[in-house]
Parts: C-alpha cells; sequence; structure tokens
C-alpha cells in the first residue's frame, strides 16, 4: 500500500485524535502497523485510536457519498462525482523510486471546479470535454485546496449527460506556493523568495543570442534555480514578491521561469535572514516524491540499507562510470581506478530516497579510509567485505543527508553534498515503541 493511497486515513486519524498524535507519528505508526505487523488497515487505525486515546467511534463508514464539487471539503474516503473534464495531461513522476504516469487536471460540475490526479492512467481514460460518473474517489488537501484523487478502487464510467459549469469558476486562479511546493507543469505561480545570487547568462533562442538571468531563491521551505526571460533589477539578499511564474522540472528538480506575464515587486517584510533561509529545515521524503526532486536539500531518517555498488568499486579513467572487471562498456579494457561510494537508503518514515555518497564523505560516515577498504579487500580477498562493514556499521543509524534530489529513469536519487551520522538513538526510540505496544496488549 502506498502513502498515497493512506493519506485519507491519514487525515481521518488526524480529526479523530484531536492531536494527541502529529500527523508524522501517525505516519510512522501506520507504516508500522502495515508493513511490519502486516496488520490490516482497520486494524492498524484501532490500534493507533486505542494507543494515542481517540474516540473510536467516529470513522466514516465506507459506502461512497454522492456529493456536489463545492461541497468536497478533502477528507472524504470515498466519494461519488458526475463531472465534467475541463482540463486534463499526462505527466511522469517518481513514487516510491518507480517512474509512472499519472494524470492530473480540473474537473468541475454545476457548483465549481477542482483540480484531480489519478494514479490510475491505464484504467481510466478521461478526455477533455467528456462527463464522466466518478465512483469511489478520495479527496485530501493540497495547498490548502482540495482536490480529487482516483486510486485503485476508483470506477470511472463515462455519462451521456450534458454538465454546464459556471464560468465564473473556471478561472484558473494563481497560487500562493512555498518554494518547496514548487512541482513540475505549474502555471500561475505566486511565490515570495529571497535572492540567494543571480546573474546574467548568454544564451542562443532559435538562433539569436539572448541574456537571460539566472540565479538561486530561496524562502523558509526550500531553495530553486530561477531564469529570467526579461529585466531583472535586483540583487542579491533582495526579498521579491513573484507573480504569474511557471514551473519546468530539469532532471527531477523544479525551476522557476519567469516570463513575459511575470510580475516581480520588491517587499520589505523581512522572510529571514539569509543563513537561516542556508540551514533550511529537513524535507520529508513523501513530499519530495509528490514533486519529483529539489536543490540542495536536506533530508533526516533512518539507513534502511546499503545498496549494492557501495564500498570500494572500479571506475573507468575516461567516463567515471563505475566498471567490473575492468570493461567499461563505452571504453572497452580500462585501467580502472579504485574509489570508494556509498550507495544509502535514508527512509524518514513517508518515504525512502537512495543517497549516493562520494569518498571523502563516506570515509567520514562510515570511519573507513581509502587505504583501510584496500587493506580489508586484500586480507580477505573479498570485494564486498568493505560494503559489508559500512553496513554493520551504518544500518539502522539516523542520518542528515543533503544535496540535490533528482530523477530519472531509475527513480529519485540524491547527490549527497553533506552527509552524517545524528545523535538520535534509534534503537531505544524502538524499543520504547515496543514497550509501548507490550503495554497496550
Ligand atoms: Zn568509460
Amino acid at each position: 500500500m502506498d502513502m498515497e493511497e493512506l493519506t485519507p486515513t491519514i487525515e481521518e486519524l488526524k480529526r479523530v485524535l484531536e492531536g494527541k498524535a502529529d500527523e508524522d507519528t501517525i505516519v510512522r505508526e501506520l507504516d508500522t502497523y502495515i508493513n511490519v505487523y502486516r496488520s490490516t488497515l482497520e486494524a492498524a487505525k484501532r490500534g493507533i485510536v486505542r494507543k494515542y486515546g481517540g474516540e473510536e467511534l467516529e470513522f466514516v463508514s465506507g459506502d461512497g457519498v454522492k456529493k456536489k464539487v463545492e461541497r468536497i471539503e478533502g477528507n472524504e474516503q470515498n466519494v461519488d462525482l458526475t463531472v465534467k473534464v475541463l482540463h486534463a495531461e499526462k505527466r511522469e513522476i517518481t513514487a516510491r523510486g518507480e517512474p509512472k504516469t499519472i494524470l492530473t487536471g480540473i474537473i468541475g460540475d454545476d457548483t465549481g471546479t477542482i483540480p484531480f490526479t489519478s494514479w490510475e492512467t491505464d484504467r481510466f481514460n478521461l478526455e477533455k470535454g467528456g462527463t464522466y460518473n466518478i465512483r469511489s474517489a478520495y479527496a485530501k488537501t493540497w495547498n490548502d485546496r482540495p482536490q480529487i484523487n482516483l486510486g485503485k478502487r476508483t470506477e470511472v464510467e463515462a455519462d451521456a449527460s450534458e454538465i454546464e459549469v459556471p464560468q465564473r469558476v473556471i478561472s484558473y486562479s494563481a497560487k500562493e506556493v512555498k518554494l518547496s511546493e514548487l512541482m513540475d507543469g505549474m502555471g500561475n505561480v505566486n511565490v515570495t523568495a529571497k535572492v540567494l545570487s543571480v546573474g546574467p547568462k548568454d544564451i542562443t533562442v532559435r538562433g539569436e543570442p539572448k541574456t537571460i538571468f539566472t540565479g538561486t531563491l530561496a524562502d523558509e521551505s526550500g531553495k530553486v534555480e530561477f531564469s529570467s526571460w526579461g529585466e531583472f533589477p535586483h540583487e542579491e539578499g533582495e526579498a521579491l514578491r513573484i507573480e504569474n511564474a511557471y514551473v519546468r522540472a530539469f532532471r527531477g528538480i523544479p525551476q522557476l521561469n519567469l516570463g513575459e506575464r511575470v510580475s516581480i515587486t520588491r517587499v520589505d517584510d523581512d522572510i529571514g535572514e539569509l543563513e537561516d533561509l542556508e540551514s533550511s529545515t529537513p524535507r520529508s521524503i513523501g513530499e519530495l516524491e509528490e514533486v519529483g526532486g529539489g536543490l540542495d536539500v536536506l533530508v533526516r531518517g533512518t539507513i534502511v540499507d546499503i545498496r549494492n555498488g557501495s564500498g570500494l568499486i572500479r571506475r573507468c579513467p575516461e567516463c567515471r562510470r563505475s566498471v567490473l572487471n575492468d570493461e567499461c562498456i563505452t571504453h572497452g579494457r580500462v585501467e580502472a581506478q579504485q574509489d570508494l561510494r556509498i550507495k544509502a537508503v535514508i527512509d524518514d518514515g513517508g518515504g525512502a530516497l537512495t543517497c549516493i555518497v562520494n569518498r571523502e564523505l563516506s570515509e567520514a560516515l562510515s570511519g573507513i579510509s581509502m587505504g583501510e577498504a584496500q587493506r580489508m579487500t586484500e586480507e580477505h580477498h573479498d570485494p564486498d567485505v568493505v560494503a559489508k562493514e559500512m553496513e554493520r556499521r551504518l544500518l539502522a543509524r539516523a542520518a542528515e543527508m543533503r544535496g540535490n534530489v533528482v530523477s530519472d529513469e531509475y527513480g529519485m536519487m540524491m547527490i549527497a553534498q553533506d552527509a552524517k551520522v545524528v545523535d538520535v538513538d534509534v534503537r531505544a526510540d524502538a524499543k520504547r515503541l515496543l514497550d509501548e505496544l507490550e503495554a497496550m496488549l
């Protein structure tokens, strides 16, 4: 079961528990019940409610409720709608490390419009202008606005009726978003952010030379690279209100584009010192999966796997790719060079992310130097001995990683620019959880 499907349950538990457990706790508990104890969803919900002292009887029943669009609140688990599709487009995302095609857009009825996401593009063919009966959809809130999700349980059938959607609500109202919420394909975006760096860049557009301005913006939620296609008379350190920008991703990292329609004004209200923006708080891996990547992101979680390809490896001197038996797929037989690397999977309870850690950081993280790694490998006649020792030292440790999070055909990964084990005693944490469970049974 993926987190997307669990969102209504999380919302429901938050409501029922009335602040007795925060979202991170609920997500972690659900994950433990479902993935470790293999409980059913119902059993997990009951267990969590019992544990944190909520009223057990407040759960919504399983039958779908027929609703008009304007009555969608964003916490419906099972809702039926009859709607017209006003806009629909396919989008490639990475969910749990797997490439996936989803369909997003706007649907509406005679009461209003609402964004939707279909996670099952193979099963539903929703076309612009068509009217459909949707059964067993679920709703959640994104950027403070409710949105409809079509998941595994959802059924869709075409409807012959014609729906009049009121004009006034079709307008794609500009969205005020945090930089961490920027997602490929967004238009009409408003942000308030500080300029961390900016400079001119010469490019060629349709054979013509052109100077644009590129740089980095930051707010308290994260950072983003931007390109301004027109004038940009602003300097490092200025706080700006940017309206009507749009987002395109490069290798999964959302980038903000300031095009012809953009309006930029300087704002005086302080949005934080630059130093504070530099040391941003950790991002949730689940959220990163929703947007596909990010610039200079901090994540904090538990190291749950040291993947193949960690330890002492050999690289082609030409292309730096790792090679087996000194054969590069591009350069043939080469005099390979040794390198040290860790591919660590870090899990923050909401998702998992593979972090690629370079030699210098691997040495610091594992305490194994290049020289020691070479000696260990020779002594044990085992090419995997270093990886095994790294695993022994790092598995189940809490760690903090910082770097760019990119997506490609292999999924989402972080190129670590900083990596360290942090002083959270995961074992003590796990023991506490078990004690609590035992006390409950
Ligand atoms: Zn090569």
